[in-house]
């Protein structure tokens, strides 16, 4: 998803990489850049409670997402309206917009299911599937999928399903 891997570019990436902002659960780095210090507080600990959640409610998703996925970093990118997660194959990374891992209106399951998107997307760079222009929207179409089965996993999760499949099947494929 384009605004947050063009507003954080890689060679930042990399600096982030050795920034004292982290903090490990199960060996996966979660952390957060940015200039609110409270916001990006705020995502780190919802950031490691989504993943909690992915550890109590689907171990053996977990334990994939531990191998493939080296780190979690929340941004804050110029407008807050702008998309929600990225993965970056070079560094194993998964970037997810600090606006919205701050947001107590968000549900920590919604936050957990775009984890599991974004780990759907590692799994499928390691498995050699390239996020070419051509098979974009069938990436999309499994990354999406991986986000129903794990909610359909929790309970009171069913309208955040409902809008998934919604999302899912306005997908046109070329
Ligand atoms: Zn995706």
């Amino acid at each position: 998803m384009g605004y947050l891997r063009r507003c954080m570019r890689y060679p930042l990436l990399k600096v982030a990489q050795r920034m004292d902002i982290w903090s490990s659960v199960d060996g996966v780095r979660v952390g957060a850049l940015s200039p609110d210090r409270a916001m990006g507080v705020r995502a780190k600990v919802r950031l490691m409670d989504a993943l909690k959640l992915i550890r109590t409610n689907s171990p053996q998703r977990y334990l994939r997402i531990c191998r493939d996925m080296r780190s979690i970093l929340a941004i804050a990118p110029r407008s807050n309206r702008d998309i929600y997660a990225t993965y970056t194959p070079g560094l194993r990374m998964c970037i997810v917009n600090a606006y919205m891992a701050a947001n107590d209106s968000i549900a920590i399951e919604e936050l957990a299911a775009v984890i599991v998107h974004e780990a759907a997307h590692a799994r499928l760079w390691k498995r050699g599937v390239r996020h070419t222009r051509r098979v974009l929207t069938r990436i999309e179409y499994v990354c999406l999928k991986e986000e129903i089965v794990f909610l359909k996993r929790l309970s009171c999760t069913e309208d955040l399903v409902h809008a998934i499949e919604r999302k899912r099947a306005s997908l046109v494929f070329g």
